[in-house]
């Protein structure tokens, strides 16, 4: 009598810690989705922007949830200044830059790590609809104020244009908004932008602005973490393997494109 006693609360006892334990897994598989911050400039349409309500999307935004998804984790997105976005890795107040940002720059890779390229773009000329005397770069000459964005490829660019004289001024401005802005409104005479980008400005105001001449300077986007990484890096890399492989990225082009 007594030992079967015994044997069932020997039953009980284990079914109870059974339970507790597979409780306490649940607990534990939810709690290591682990949430990265990553940091974006949202004057970069169709890869950066905001919603009506000011939420931060865009084709690099769904891009990342995707490879997120895939990958187990989750990402929270913030806006920063362009010239922010590196800083703030460096200072180890973000884990990841989704901006459109060239990873085919020396400088850039001296100070973080970036992933496999996922976007090919190169710079354009934009001036306004009615200019007829701006063809291309070639036609920027040394009384043209010329406007881009701070610490972009288009501000490198605008900025040897302007130390080798070919153009008086390089206005660099904190958001390609203002830039297209500043165009339309007279205060320069062209823009230096990612044709890609240039193209989904001119779809919402074809009467105001256009592209001339030929893209120069070959560059392709990555996504940016800390220099050294790896374990992100390689998250997000085969993340993105994966989605070009499964489709998803192909959706999200023609989705933002
Ligand atoms: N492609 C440019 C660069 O990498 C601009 C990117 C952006 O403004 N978001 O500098």
């Amino acid at each position: 009598m007594k030992k079967e006693k015994m044997k069932k609360l020997l039953i009980l006892a284990v079914a109870v810690i059974l339970v507790f334990s597979l409780v306490a897994c649940g607990n534990s598989g939810d709690g290591d989705v682990v949430t990265y911050k990553a940091v974006t400039e949202p004057s970069f349409p169709p890869f950066d922007t905001t919603d009506k309500d000011g939420n931060i999307i865009g084709f690099d935004m769904d891009l990342m949830n995707a490879i997120a998804e895939d990958q187990g984790f989750k990402v929270e997105y913030t806006a920063l200044g362009f010239d922010a976005l590196i800083p703030a890795l460096e200072a180890g107040n973000a884990d990841i830059i989704t901006a459109g940002m060239n990873a085919e720059d020396p400088a850039r890779q001296a100070k973080v790590d970036f992933s496999t390229t996922y976007y090919d773009s190169a710079l354009v000329v934009v001036v306004k609809a009615d200019n007829t005397t701006i063809n291309g770069f070639g036609d920027l000459t040394a009384d043209m104020k010329v406007a881009s964005q701070i610490a972009t490829t288009g501000a490198d660019k605008a900025d040897a244009l302007a130390a080798e004289g070919k153009i008086k001024e390089a206005v660099i401005l904190d958001a390609f908004t203002t830039c297209i802005l500043q165009l339309r409104n007279g205060d320069v005479d062209a823009v230096i932008i990612d044709k890609p980008v240039a193209e989904s400005y001119i779809k919402k105001q074809p009467d105001y602005v256009k592209t001339v001449g030929e893209p120069e300077g070959a560059e392709s986007y990555g996504f940016a973490v800390q220099k050294g990484n790896k374990e992100l890096l390689d998250k997000i890399n085969t993340g993105l393997q994966n989605m070009i492989d499964n489709g998803t990225y192909d959706e999200l082009i023609a989705k933002w494109f």
